[in-house]
């Protein structure tokens, strides 16, 4: 059956064919009533749309052997087919074997089987004197070349072997399907009386063929085709190709048109110089050379903050990768354009280290900082939000305090989130809307990595920029996965670091559905800790106690007044203590390698050798201490969180459900970079020339129906 490039000279009306893909999959030429039936109950296709969509499990490809090249095939357990006649047929004990003498040689190799069919027996007893064609993966197996359990096709004239060669389509199948007539090879008869001419008009496409040809993109008709009937493999690889992209395009397309209609609603004042304070700062009192990373990063939000659209920029760049210079440089360019700039931290901790840093690094240029957290008084609070009504605080720096209404500014230009990923979505747009009548620009930043694939379409709102780099001299926090039997040496060890100067953290892990566990389990683990660590000071933070209580030990941790800090919850993030060097993470096997990466990142910050020590039980499974092992070799958080990906998949990264994206069924989140690279230009060619895709009614009307059916209303403006 030739396929032709979709070429319509009349295309139908976009229902018409949708209601020609709902039709009842027993309408379908070769289906009927009873097979219908079973389609549905075991294969879950009702609908033409289904079957066309209900891809191979695998496919077959049956080659033609040599029979000189038989010992290789064996060594690489190659799946070949030989002609040749069955000269002999007798039962063991234990199985069936035939000798198969193959055609134009003087060998003979072995068939075998466990369990001979009866209908396989009646076709050798039946065909004594012809050829047949047997294939299957060749092994050596009692001194014998032998194909076990092969498939066995009778051979009428030479040629017939042809029609068995070549790439065959397995689908899924049961005892049930296969008795009734519905096997493999029947499904795949089904779906060619699809492809009929008269169908034609029924192959739509939803992607303008400008893009799948710049793009190299199957058009729908083709790919469905050469799914189904490929001749080659690299038919079918090309083919799946094109639904990775579709999935990936489709998504795109809602996230990038939202981006666009939010950006061209709202104005942002536009910081169009770099002045004087950027300079000044720049030239005399940064305090060492900015990585490449960073230099490219800033030259990113310098070009969109220029802009008069609002920015929305999301940071990933690894703890201790340098974002806080980032976010203080681009606090200048604001100002230099006579604007006030916002930074919110999740912690009072946080924002008060912020608010030393930024002070510590900016009193010279005369500028204006303020910290406004829940613990300033009053009055003073009354203070500050009067002089930043007033535009004389440049900077105001502080936790969720900053998003209540009384605080109001004069001319709000950016906003600053740190470690976004700790607020919920309401809070970051409580506080953009803050600029008066004028949205702010805005840089999220976050040390949670999250691969490239995944955030571009998590966060298809925002642009992404990474620092992939570490300033130099970072020492890399070496990590020891260690079994409970170790840990008397462990706790060896973190005593001779101790009586070094050294400091630690123990951590548990949190565990929603048994809060009350937890506790318990890091109590008791204080206990221990004070008992054994009798000459050092031990603390416990853990999420039951009041925010103050916390704040407290931790301010004694990082005074040193502690040297063992346990807690429960994950510490806070972003929290600098540059003398705590080891970090004891307890039930390691329950945190993905992005969260265990992170915790790791709260030690390594000074000039000391820092660790990082992976506590797990004796009988932990191999699968989950070699995930925990490439802890050890990885310092890289961005391949940790691919690794992640890999083998928790996305739901781990975006909170599983919550993420309202829809389920990905063809794409790999991992392997298929390029294609979604590639769908994300080709939604933002479409998005740029027209948001409405009024010149594409089918993917219009698609697009409408994809949000209907997945629920992602909230994607749309
Ligand atoms: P994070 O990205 O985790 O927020 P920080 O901004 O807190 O990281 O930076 C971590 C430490 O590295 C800080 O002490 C900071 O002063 C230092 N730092 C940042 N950039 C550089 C650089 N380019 N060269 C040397 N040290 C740097
Ligand atoms: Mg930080």
């Amino acid at each position: 059956q030739e396929v032709n490039k979709l070429v319509q000279n009349f295309p139908l009306p976009y229902e018409k064919i949708i209601n020609f893909w709902k039709t009842d999959i027993a309408y379908l030429k070769g289906v009927g009533p009873k097979k219908a039936k079973l389609l549905k109950k075991h294969l879950n296709v009702h609908t033409f749309e289904d079957i066309v969509l209900l891809f191979p499990r695998r496919y077959k490809n049956r080659k033609l052997g040599d029979v000189n090249e038989i010992y290789s095939y064996a060594m690489a357990q190659k799946e070949v087919g030989f002609v040749g006649k069955i000269t002999k047929l007798k039962k063991t004990p234990k199985y069936w074997e035939a000798q198969f003498s193959i055609k134009n040689s003087n060998r003979a190799i072995r068939l075998m089987w466990f369990k001979l069919p009866n209908f396989i027996l009646d076709k050798i007893n039946d065909n004594k004197n012809k050829q047949f064609f047997a294939v299957g993966k060749v092994t050596y197996f009692n001194k014998n070349f032998t194909i076990t359990h092969p498939e066995l096709y009778v051979l009428n004239t030479n040629s017939d072997v042809n029609k068995y060669l070549g790439i065959f389509p397995v689908y899924h199948s049961n005892q049930k399907l296969t008795s009734a007539g519905i096997s493999s090879k029947a499904i795949s008869n089904i779906i060619s009386n699809l492809f009929s001419p008269n169908n034609e008009p029924y192959f739509f496409e939803i992607i303008p063929e400008d893009i799948l040809e710049e793009f190299d993109i199957l058009p729908w008709k083709e790919a469905l085709y050469k799914i189904h009937f490929p001749k080659n493999p690299e038919e079918y690889t090309k083919a799946i190709e094109r639904f990775k992209f579709e999935e990936i395009f489709l998504l795109q397309i809602l996230l990038q048109r939202r981006k666009k209609i939010i950006k061209s609603k709202h104005k942002a004042y536009p910081c169009e110089i770099v002045g004087d304070k950027f300079y000044e700062f720049y030239e005399k009192y940064l305090p060492f050379e900015l990585t490449n990373a960073q230099k490219r990063v800033i030259k990113e939000i310098r070009r969109d903050m220029k802009k008069s659209e609002p920015m929305s920029r999301l940071l990933q760049g690894d703890v201790g990768s340098g974002k806080t210079m980032v976010a203080l440089l681009a606090s200048l360019i604001a100002i230099d354009n006579g604007l006030q700039v916002a930074i919110m931290a999740p912690t009072e901790i946080l924002a008060e280290q912020h608010y030393k840093k930024f002070t510590e690094l900016l009193w010279q240029l005369g500028i204006n900082i303020k910290l406004l957290t829940g613990s300033v008084k009053q009055k003073q609070k009354k203070e500050i939000k009067n002089l930043l009504k007033l535009g004389v605080v440049n900077i105001i720096i502080g936790t969720h305090a900053l998003i209540q209404d009384s605080v109001e500014f004069k001319k709000l230009g950016l906003v600053v989130i740190d470690e976004q990923h700790k607020f919920g979505v309401l809070q970051r747009s409580m506080l953009e809307r803050k600029g008066v009548d004028v949205k702010p620009h805005t840089l999220y930043m976050t040390a949670t990595p999250i691969p490239r694939t995944l955030a571009l379409n998590f966060y298809g709102d925002l642009d992404v920029s990474i620092i992939n780099e570490m300033p130099p001299g970072r020492k890399p926090v070496k990590t020891f996965v260690r079994t409970e039997a170790f840990r008397l040496r462990v706790y060896g060890f973190i005593r001779e670091e101790l009586k070094k100067g050294g400091q630690v953290y123990v951590v548990y892990p949190l565990i929603e559905e048994s809060e009350k566990l937890d506790l318990k389990s890091a109590i008791q683990g204080y206990e221990d800790l004070r008992n054994y660590f009798k000459e050092f000071k031990v603390g416990l933070v853990h999420g039951k106690m009041k925010p103050a209580e916390k704040e407290q030990i931790m301010q004694q941790f990082k005074e040193n007044k502690i040297q063992i800090l346990v807690s429960t919850t994950v510490i806070e993030v972003g929290v600098d203590v540059p003398n705590a060097n080891i970090i004891v993470i307890e039930e390691a096997h329950r945190f993905g390698l992005s969260q265990l990466h992170q915790l790791r990142g709260r030690v390594g910050r000074g000039d000391k050798q820092a660790y990082a020590i992976l506590m797990v039980p004796n009988k932990v499974g191999d699968e989950a201490k070699q995930r925990l092992q490439s802890m050890e070799k990885i310092t890289d958080g961005f391949k940790l969180a691919e690794i992640d990906l890999q083998i928790r998949g996305p739901g781990d990264f975006l909170g599983t459900k919550q993420s309202g994206l829809p389920e990905f069924k063809y794409v790999d989140f991992v392997a298929d970079r390029i294609i979604f690279e590639k769908a994300r230009d080709a939604a933002s060619e479409i998005i740029a020339e027209e948001e409405t895709l009024e010149s594409h009614p089918y993917l219009g009307k698609f697009i409408a129906d994809y949000v209907k059916k997945y629920n992602l209303e909230h994607l749309t403006p």
